[in-house]
């Protein structure tokens, strides 16, 4: 990657708790460190609305549950030129996935009917759609490089991206694992 201009970042959630967002605020103060070499552009985390039509570098969380999980994945990718599936949910499905043992009536019926006790329904209105089954991200897009971790921890994120950063292909297994 260029070291000449900043390297353009964005994120964006799936299905997944936050948990791996979280975990990437956890860089803390070395957050000011990043920010001299890499724009944010685009993410929960911050306020900008407008998807970029170009940027460098795109982190995804989460697992592709839904219709619009999947248009969001597709959207983001068109846009990234380097995709990070960031997670566990991302690399695998892993949370949102166990509901892949079950036929979804018998999902919902547990979610909204046998453990709500005030008005037990079925919502419909500006839900999306679910998928079966739930999807890890690369299924959907072509993934460049995935960050295992339920979540991956604050200083794997940072040195994974101090190494692109600075023009390395990073080697995640020398950071993290699974359910690290
Ligand atoms: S990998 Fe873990 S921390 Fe990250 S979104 Fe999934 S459940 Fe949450």
């Amino acid at each position: 990657m260029s070291e000449s201009r900043k390297i353009t970042l964005a994120t964006s959630w799936l299905d997944g708790c936050s948990g791996c967002h979280m975990s990437f605020l956890d860089i803390d103060e070395r957050l000011i460190e990043l920010a001299d070499k890499v724009e944010f552009v685009y993410s929960p985390l911050v306020d900008y609305k407008q998807m970029p039509e170009s940027i460098d570098v795109g982190i995804l969380e989460g697992a592709v549950s839904s219709e619009d999980d999947l248009d969001k994945a597709l959207k983001f990718r068109k846009h990234c030129k380097f995709l990070i599936s960031l997670g566990d949910c991302a690399v695998t499905g892993n949370v949102p996935a166990m509901r892949n043992f079950f036929p979804l009536d018998a999902v919902f019926d547990r979610a909204f009917k046998e453990n709500v006790q005030l008005q037990p329904q079925r919502p419909t209105v500006n839900v999306p759609k679910l998928l079966v089954p739930v999807r890890p991200i690369h299924s959907v897009v072509k993934v460049d490089l995935f960050i295992p971790g339920c979540p991956p921890s604050a200083n794997t994120i940072w040195q994974i991206l101090s190494e692109l950063v600075a023009g390395r292909m990073p080697n995640p297994a020398q950071f993290t694992r699974f359910g690290a």
